[in-house]
């Protein structure tokens, strides 16, 4: 589905950014992993390598909260490839804060990499798509960011920015034959959901009507899916992957 495609997924180390770069390799793309920590990088193309033993990869060091960093992978990119044809700005953190309690910092550190990042990416990619023909942007947001949550305000409200991000970006990019949408996962069993208090983690549930946590391959095989062919006449659209939190 994605043979002879480049694409890169920040944050690929783990979690969803892992679970998409195993899917995007099993249907043939070049795959940039791009992350902070080399040595996790490797990791997980090993990871992948032991699913898809013939995947092309990059492992590539890269800090989305930092212009120069993003700017450097991207570069990378273009010297190695020359194209590009699909962006997952997938890397994101939460820290759970009541409004009260969020400090200056956390609020800088999560714009920085929740919003921030998506932005910086998005720059290079979209110059790069438009020299290669059209391409996808996929922007992994989140349902607290559609719907909010008590303790998150800080997160969802990078998360919301990034919905508005991806439908201006939609609007922008479309007559350059580049799509952008995203995702709204709801909860997915990954190193981040599993860092919730007891509390929360009950709320969570009792809120999911299908009765039970997805998969980080959940949310990849949504995002293969606006990668592909499949979605070609879709853009600016938040595809919910939450089993039916939100309906
Ligand atoms: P994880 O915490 O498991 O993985 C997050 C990944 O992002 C890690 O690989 C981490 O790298 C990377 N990352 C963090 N900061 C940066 C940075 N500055 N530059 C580059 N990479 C960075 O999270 P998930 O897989 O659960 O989350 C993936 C995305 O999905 C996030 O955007 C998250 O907000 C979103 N999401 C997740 C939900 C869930 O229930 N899990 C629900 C809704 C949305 P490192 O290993 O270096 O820390």
């Amino acid at each position: 589905m994605l043979k002879d495609k480049v694409a890169i997924i920040t944050g690929a180390a783990r979690g969803i950014g892992l679970a998409t770069a195993i899917e995007f390799a099993r249907a043939g793309a070049t795959v940039v992993l791009a992350g902070r920590d080399l040595p996790s990088l490797e990791d997980a193309c090993n990871t992948v390598r032991g699913i898809v033993p013939d995947a092309l990869l990059d492992p590539v060091v890269c800090d989305v909260a930092v212009a120069e960093s993003v700017r450097d992978c991207f570069q990378f990119v273009m010297r190695k490839h020359k194209r590009l044809h699909v962006l997952v700005n997938n890397a994101g953190i939460l820290e759970d804060a009541l409004i009260g309690m969020a400090t200056p910092k956390q609020i800088e550190r999560t714009f920085a990499v929740n919003t921030f990042g998506p932005l910086y990416c998005s720059q290079y990619a979209s110059r790069l798509m438009a020299r290669s023909g059209g391409g996808s942007i996929i922007n992994i947001a989140s349902i607290m960011g559609v719907n909010g949550s008590a303790g998150l305000s800080v997160y969802s409200g990078s998360k919301a920015a990034v919905i508005g991000i991806t439908k201006s970006l939609a609007k922008e990019l479309a007559p350059n034959a580049v799509r952008v949408n995203a995702i709204s996962p709801g909860f997915i069993e990954t190193d981040m959901a599993a860092a919730i208090t007891p509390e929360k983690y009950k709320e969570r549930m009792d809120s999911i009507k299908m009765g039970h946590a997805g998969k980080p391959l959940d949310v990849a095989n949504a995002a293969l899916f606006l990668a592909s062919d499949l979605s070609r006449y879709i853009t600016g659209q938040v595809l919910g992957v939450d089993g039916g939190m939100v309906v």
